[in-house]
């Protein structure tokens, strides 16, 4: 069996290093890393997000502001709201979460949040530094995957890595992040023909779909260290990507869900929040 790759404990690693860092901050430059959350409308889903966002700001000593506007708010409104942030110095991580209600144009809004605050890493400014080798925020999820692999040490130069998805927030910067470490990436996405015979191939897998157990157990290659990012809410709970039971006959590691990947995603959003106030 698998060796399970225990997302809830890296996570914690991830977060006291933080603490100590907000600490070290504090400290030695008498700055208080701040993060401000912008949740309009009633997403039950982006509640619990956010929540869960501010709870473990204030365990790591990040101060948080929740801004909630009205559902109602108008597009530039929501802009003026987000450049006030942008030149709030207590403020030095600015998310946008999303899903926005159909009447904001959520691209537009996202492109005024500051490179510099963009703790999500969902600014094209940051996602060509991404492409191009360079510093700069990075999307939390991929980022999260990034330490897991390091963690467990899983070894990329010259690996065969498959990505299945493309999202802008995960799938795309997941293989950017793999090929910055030399390994060898495929991204599959909904048009790729013979998934099997890809998925076959990977020695490092990443399923980023959004489809439960859409990935067969019988897919995976004897050995290879399985990511699962998928988070399906099923009527026997939350259940990802992968098949778990036949992926961790075959998988030499293997991410759980939920344990695996989640915790991750909020830890390094807190990561990025301290960098972005170090910056
Ligand atoms: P998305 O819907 O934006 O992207 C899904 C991708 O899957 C698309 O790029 C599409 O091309 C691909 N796809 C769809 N059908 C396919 C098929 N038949 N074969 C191959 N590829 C196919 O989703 P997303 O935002 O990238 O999220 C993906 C999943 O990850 C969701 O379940 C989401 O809830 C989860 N997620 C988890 C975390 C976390 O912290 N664990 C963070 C973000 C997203």
């Amino acid at each position: 069996m698998a060796k399970i790759i225990d997302g809830k404990a890296i996570a914690a690693k991830v977060r006291a290093e933080v603490a100590e860092g907000v600490r070290a901050l504090r400290e030695q430059r008498g700055i208080v890393p701040g993060l401000a959350t912008i949740l309009v409308g009633n997403d039950p889903g982006s509640q619990v997000y956010v929540r869960g966002k501010h709870r473990a700001c204030k365990k790591v000593g990040i101060t948080s502001f929740d801004h909630r506007p009205e559902p109602s708010v108008t597009q530039s409104e929501l802009i003026h709201l987000v450049e006030r942030l942008n030149g709030d110095p207590e403020v030095h991580g600015v998310l946008v979460q999303l899903p926005l209600p159909s009447h904001l144009d959520a691209e537009l809004i996202l492109d005024r949040v500051r490179p510099e605050k963009d703790v999500d890493g969902f600014h094209p400014m940051n996602a060509g530094r991404l492409l191009t080798g360079r510093a700069g925020l990075r999307s939390c999820t991929p980022m999260g995957i990034m330490r897991l692999l390091s963690e467990m040490k899983v070894e990329l130069e010259g690996k065969r890595a498959l990505v299945i998805g493309r999202s802008n927030i995960v799938g795309k910067p997941m293989a950017l992040l793999l090929l910055e470490q030399n390994a060898t990436v495929t991204i599959a996405h909904s048009r790729t023909r013979d998934l099997p015979d890809r998925v076959a191939e990977a020695d490092v897998l990443v399923a980023a779909v959004g489809r439960p157990e859409f990935v067969k157990g019988e897919w995976v290659k004897e050995g290879a260290v399985v990511i699962d990012v998928g988070i399906n809410r099923c009527d026997d709970g939350l259940v990802g990507d992968v098949a778990y039971e036949a992926a961790a006959r075959r998988a030499l590691a293997i991410t759980p869900v939920p344990g695996g990947v989640g915790p991750m995603t909020i830890a390094t959003l807190l990561s990025n929040t301290l960098w972005a106030a170090r910056a």
